[in-house]
């Protein structure tokens, strides 16, 4: 057995579903592979950041601590002055003075200290002259404050002229009350240029923030120009530092629109944000490069697939095409083949086949089957034209096919047999039927001829049986009066003989009964010779059924009565004539007797043997009915429904034709009635449905 082979359609679905997953996979493992790599640069880019931000806080944690250390010297030498240990309080002060230039890495411009109302009362600037302080934020912001490190926003410093910012821290007297502000200097755009050593990579922004409002302390790039801004108080690491003292997060930079990866830390102790920033389009050029060649690549699967199946496609297409012009090619080939056979069929086949219309314009054949040449004799359009086939019908065809077409129309179906004459002069019976399908009329002719002379010639033979039989019983009807006229014949010649003249009375009594009888034979004679003429068969009469059954009764009397069957004629007086054959009707009657005696005569011999005849009329459709039953035994019933059929007989060959029930059929119909069989009580019970003569027109 072979492997069922794929269709044309089912490769398709098989390919196209092949090629759906394949691009799902496909793009699942494109889109997996992308969200990986872009998580990797993610945490790899903001583990750089904190770092970052880690190392600047770091710088920033060690400025402080200069810076602090700064403020501890100050209140010491503050505390040592005011215990009158002015050499120690001068030799911190000489210190301080020298420390901007000794630690340059620290980055401090200046070392200052104020009184409590203000003024400067100390700087490591040489040459410095007193000078009111107290109107400065970062000094006035002490007064009354706790102890606190408080950086300004960067200054341009009055003495220095550069950008500085003021790292102040409170200082106490030797009461422990608000004794002045000690003020380191730090160089801004120095701790910008700290940050831009330590945020080395390329794009990257390092700043240095106040805490609480966001002002700019210093920044990697552009130092100068930024620290001019006002203060960012809206910068989103300022926001992100409310939520957590470390952290990262992407948003675009306030500047320039540019994302960006913040990475910040606080620094609580001087309340400052140290924020990194890198910038994602530089850092992600890589990702985004992989990305592009991800998706070119992907595309080119694509396209190769759609390519691979665009020709796959093709060659299933090509292939079917094939297919489809080989099976069409062997269809034609097989419904040539076939119709060749069909024709062989037809040309063989007894009956021709003819379709065509039917319409107010007459019959227009669309269809002749090839043998019907061989039944007419002609060429098909002489059958097929109305006007030809007519020419050769008998003359009584033309209107009884008239008649054809108008039952076919109205009823649908309709059959005639006529005479056709062929062109070597013969002439043959043809039947035609036909039936209608909406407008299409279908019909078939057959030759008949044989199949009716069988018929007649069966019929006369079936006749000649039952004259045969009739014969017989004629001659056993006869025998008796003759045997009368023989011995009354005798009677009165031995009248005359013995008595002479004076037995002329007796002998001339004796002749009046030899007529009798003799006149009761030629009844029967010329009764016997009315039903064996052909031509009385043939028309139709108003008829009075008692007539029909004492004839009948007539010829078969004798046979009854030797077989002891007991007749009861119960025909009502009075029936109303009926329209039939007399002779036909009579024929009928002789045969149901018939047929009724060889039934009664098979019974035992002590059975009774009965017939019964009545009639009634029917008041519905005014025919005559008539029942005719038998005490016989009745048929078998699965042999009811063929009693009918011609040749059926159950008698043997020797005895039964089986065309007595089917001439009587035929007689029956042909009077416009019927005959019908079934079991009655006791026997056969025949049904015989004769219409009635019209009523006599009013005198
Ligand atoms: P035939 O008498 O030559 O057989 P018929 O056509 O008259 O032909 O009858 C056909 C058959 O019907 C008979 O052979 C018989 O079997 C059956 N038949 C007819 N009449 C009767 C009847 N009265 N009772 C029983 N059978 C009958």
């Amino acid at each position: 057995m072979s492997a069922p082979r794929l269709t044309g359609r089912t490769t398709w679905i098989a390919a196209a579903g092949l090629w759906l997953i394949i691009l799902a996979a496909g793009s699942a493992a494109i889109i997996i592979f992308l969200r990986h790599e872009a998580g990797q640069l993610s945490r790899e880019v903001t583990a750089r950041c904190l770092s970052t931000v880690d190392a600047l806080n770091q710088t920033l944690l060690r400025t402080l601590e200069a810076v602090q250390r700064v403020h501890a010297l100050q209140q010491l030498q503050r505390d040592l002055e005011g215990r009158g240990e002015a050499q120690a309080a001068r030799a911190i002060s000489d210190h301080l003075t020298n420390m901007p230039l000794e630690e340059p890495s620290a980055g401090i411009l200046q070392i200052a200290a104020t009184d409590a109302s203000g003024s400067l009362v100390f700087s490591s600037v040489p040459g410095w002259a007193p000078l009111f302080l107290g109107d400065r934020q970062h000094v006035r912001v002490h007064a009354g404050r706790a102890p606190q490190l408080y950086v300004s926003e960067p200054l341009v410093g009055r003495i220095s002229g550069r950008w500085s910012l003021q790292l102040t821290y409170p200082l106490r007297d030797t009461e422990g009350r608000f004794g002045g502000v000690s003020i380191v200097s730090l160089d801004a755009l120095l701790l910008s240029r700290r940050l831009a050593e330590i945020s080395t990579a390329e794009g990257a922004l390092s700043a240095l923030m106040r805490l609480q409002d966001g002002a700019l302390l210093a920044r990697n790039r552009d130092a100068e120009a930024q620290l001019a801004r006002p203060a960012l108080t809206d910068h989103p690491a300022i926001r992100a530092a409310r939520e957590s003292p470390r952290g990262s997060f992407r948003a675009p930079s306030a500047l320039d629109g540019r994302e960006l990866l913040f990475c910040f830390r606080t620094v609580p102790e001087a309340e400052l944000l140290v924020a990194a920033a890198e910038d994602w389009g530089v850092v992600s050029q890589s990702f985004v490069a992989l990305r592009q060649g991800a998706w070119w690549s992907f595309a080119l699967i694509l396209l190769l697939l759609a390519g691979g199946i665009i020709a796959l496609l093709r060659g299933i297409g090509l292939r079917a095409t094939r297919r489809l012009l080989a099976d069409a090619q062997a269809e034609r080939a097989a419904t040539a083949s076939a119709w060749a056979r069909l024709e062989q069929l037809l040309e063989a086949a007894p009956a021709a086949i003819y379709a065509g219309r039917l319409d107010e314009a007459g019959f227009r054949a669309e269809f002749a089957s090839p043998n019907l040449r061989r039944v007419i004799g002609w060429p098909p359009e002489v059958f097929l034209d109305p006007v030809q086939a007519q020419r050769r019908m008998d003359s009584s065809a033309p209107a009884a096919r008239a008649d054809f077409q108008r039952r076919l129309q109205e009823e649908g179906r309709a059959l005639m047999e006529y005479r056709w004459h062929r062109p070597d002069g013969s002439w043959r019976w043809l039947r035609e039927e036909a039936r209608r399908a909406g407008p299409d009329i279908v019909g078939y002719l057959l030759d008949v001829t044989e199949q009716r002379e069988t018929a007649a010639w069966a019929a006369a033979s079936a006749r000649l049986n039952m004259l045969g039989e009739l014969a017989a019983n004629m001659a056993h009807e006869l025998n008796q009066p003759l045997a009368v006229i023989s011995l009354a014949a005798e009677n009165a010649a031995a009248a005359l003989d013995e008595d002479g003249p004076a037995g002329i009375p007796d002998a001339r009594e004796t002749l009046d009964l030899v007529a009798q009888q003799a006149a009761r034979c030629k009844e029967v004679v010329q009764h016997l010779r009315l039903f064996s003429s052909p031509d009385e068969r043939q028309s139709l009469a108003d008829v009075r059924l008692e007539t029909v059954v004492q004839g009948a009764m007539l010829l078969v009397r004798g046979a009854l009565r030797d077989a002891g069957i007991t007749l009861h004629n119960r025909l009502p007086a009075g029936l109303p004539p009926i329209r039939a054959n007399a002779v036909g009707a009579e024929q009928v009657f002789v045969n149901l007797f018939l047929n009724a005696r060889d039934a009664l005569a098979g019974l035992p011999r002590d059975s009774r043997r009965e017939i019964w005849i009545t009639a009634a009329v029917e008041a519905t459709d005014g025919r005559l009915v008539v029942r005719f039953a038998d005490s016989g035994g009745g048929i078998p019933p699965e042999l009811l429904g063929r009693v009918f059929e011609p040749f059926f007989t159950t008698k043997g060959s020797d005895k039964g034709t089986g065309l007595g029930l089917a001439i009587c059929q035929s007689a029956m119909r042909g009077f416009g009635g019927d005959i019908r069989v079934r079991n009655g009580a006791s026997g056969a019970e025949f049904t015989l449905d004769f219409p009635l003569a019209a009523p006599e027109p009013d005198a």
